[in-house]
């Protein structure tokens, strides 16, 4: 059975996407850690980050590289925290977080917002890819 973010990734499951390219796919996570939190998922669908053969892995890195420069550009933040998880989700996806203080990569507190305000934010971000 595809995962959900394959499923994203086909367009059977909505999402608030920032980017694509051939390879990856990167959207808004519907439960934010902070405003921005966005996700990197390489369209391959591979359940562990050291599982990904060598070349993806790099390619993921620069291009969630390429997403977090624009998050840090146009998101209010000190600095783009990385995260990668997995627990919930077994498809590889970098989590992408704009920091303001520690606890904002613990996943303990999120942010509820509005879908304008989702759509903002991804747009906000694809425009200063
Ligand atoms: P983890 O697998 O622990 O790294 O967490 C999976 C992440 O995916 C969580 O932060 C979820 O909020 C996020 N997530 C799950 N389903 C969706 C979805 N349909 N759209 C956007 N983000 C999602």
């Amino acid at each position: 059975m595809s995962s959900i973010f394959t499923k994203i990734i086909n367009g059977e499951i909505p999402s608030y996407k920032v980017a694509e390219n051939e390879n990856f796919y990167a959207f808004l996570d519907i439960n934010p850690n902070a405003k921005g939190h966005t996700l990197v998922v390489p369209k391959k669908e591979v359940n562990k980050l050291f599982d990904l053969e060598e070349s993806l892995y790099n390619e993921l890195m620069s291009f969630s590289r390429q997403i977090g420069l624009a998050i840090e550009k146009c998101i209010p933040c000190n600095r783009v925290g990385m995260a990668v998880i997995g627990l919930e989700v077994p498809h590889v996806h970098v989590h992408l977080i704009p920091l303001k203080k520690m606890e904002d990569i613990q996943f303990k507190k999120k942010e509820k917002l509005e879908p304008e305000e989702f759509e903002a934010i991804a747009k906000k971000i694809a425009e200063n890819l």
